[in-house]
């Protein structure tokens, strides 16, 4: 039997692991302050001594100052076997923060109490992000007692603050723990992927919200002579804007969409009654734009549409961007990181992964932001998020045995 297939048979031994890890995990309830919580501790703890289990070469609890938290302070960890130095290390990024579990009675189970059904566990937290630490750590496991002679070094990531814009995890470790990670390591985020396993996340688009506000003037709906109605307004901004689509119409086969896309969504609240014309109008523009393009080009355009259309009716049209993030360098879909999963997953599963793009908002962007590649990819059924979450024990030992062969360099 070769070295892998030992790995891959420890692994498929591992189910009361995944089992008895989901329910110490979840039990440990991480939520931060903006989610009415006191932080990451409790987990943190229990993470830090299944950690130390292993005997790593380094582990470092990071604390990033948040007076709203219990002590002070968000917790985050970073360990690692082997020598970093030396070589490129492998590192999974998974976070520890959950979202609240929102209505209880949409859930049949309690939230905080795994229950084993089959092959699914259900609790909160266990796919958003315990699938993602679980596999990463049995995948440990396994190869540890390997004499595998490529083993490259391992390294875990388990912040804090994920949920709610990583202010408090990844961005502080970037910030102050950036020489811990090297250019060339392959970095994996099994925080978002597809049901098949075969997404894996190289690159997102920009995100520009912008609110426009229209005035004219109101008045009685029986003389509209003597007021400026700003619905029209708003109706023929909305139809003018369409034009985005062709200005910017440049496509990209990483993405799903392939192109940039520009939504009118929300429309806030204008008059009570039917016999009134409105005076103001406010609505907003969802724009995921494609990296090639700049996000200022667009605001731009918005503004000179808002300003041909204000002029030919004679209103007020103010443009302006309500939230913005602006897409960070693409990893490479050569990159060694993607090229080891697709790999490692044709091995396990023998299906063809892809490198793709999508509408923005995944951690990695940190990454990417401080000219790190990485990639995020896992097997999920897409349960974050919802009442009765769930995981697939069989996708977080299949992960595993992806992660095994990144940590074999196989
Ligand atoms: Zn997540």
């Amino acid at each position: 039997m070769s070295e892998l297939e030992k790995v891959f048979e420890r692994i498929d031994s591992y189910r009361d692991d995944v089992i008895k890890l989901q329910a110490g995990l979840t039990s440990r309830i991480a939520l931060g302050p903006d989610n009415e919580g006191s932080g990451e501790h409790e987990k943190i703890a229990f993470v830090k001594d299944l950690l130390k289990g292993f005997d790593p070469d380094f582990l470092e609890e990071i604390k990033a100052p948040d007076e709203r938290a219990r002590d002070g302070y968000r917790p985050s960890l970073v360990a690692g076997w082997g020598e970093m130095q030396d070589q490129s290390s492998v590192w999974v990024l998974s976070h520890a923060d959950i979202v609240p579990p929102g209505d209880l009675s949409l859930w049949e189970t309690d939230p905080y109490q795994i229950k084993v059904e089959g092959d699914r566990i259900f609790g909160r937290g266990v796919e958003d992000n315990q699938h993602g630490f679980v596999s990463s750590y049995l995948a440990l496991k396994a190869v540890l007692g390997s004499d595998s002679e490529t083993l490259r070094p391992i390294c875990l990531a388990i912040v804090a603050d994920e949920e709610t814009g990583s202010k408090y995890g990844l961005q502080y470790l970037l910030q102050h723990n950036k020489d811990l990670f090297k250019k060339d390591d392959l970095i994996v985020v099994p925080d978002a992927g597809n049901k098949e396993g075969t997404m894996i996340e190289v690159a997102e688009k920009s995100m520009l919200w912008i609110r426009f506000i229209v005035t004219g003037k109101q008045c009685h709906a029986s003389t509209p002579g003597k007021g400026k109605n700003s619905l029209f307004g708003a109706a023929r901004l909305i139809v003018a804007l369409d034009q985005l689509k062709a200005r910017f119409n440049l496509s990209d086969d990483l993405f799903r969409p392939s192109v940039s896309t520009f939504e009118p969504t929300k429309m806030e609240a204008n008059v009570p009654n039917i016999n009134t014309i409105p005076g103001r109008n406010i609505f907003y523009l969802d724009c995921r734009i494609l990296p090639l393009y700049k996000v200022d080009e667009i605001l731009a355009a918005c503004k000179e549409i808002g300003a041909e259309i204000g002029e030919e009716l004679d209103l007020q049209i103010e443009v302006k961007a309500a939230h913005r993030e602006d897409a960070a360098e693409p990893t490479s879909p050569d990159a060694p990181v993607v090229k080891a999963l697709i790999k490692a997953i044709r091995k396990v599963t023998g299906k063809n992964a892809k490198p793709m793009g999508i509408g923005g908002g995944t951690v990695a962007a940190f990454f990417r932001k401080a000219g790190l590649p990485a990639a995020v990819w896992s097997t999920i059924s897409d349960t974050a998020h919802q009442p009765n979450e769930y995981c697939l024990i069989s996708n977080i030992l299949t992960d595993a045995k992806i992660l095994a062969c990144l940590y074999l360099d196989t």
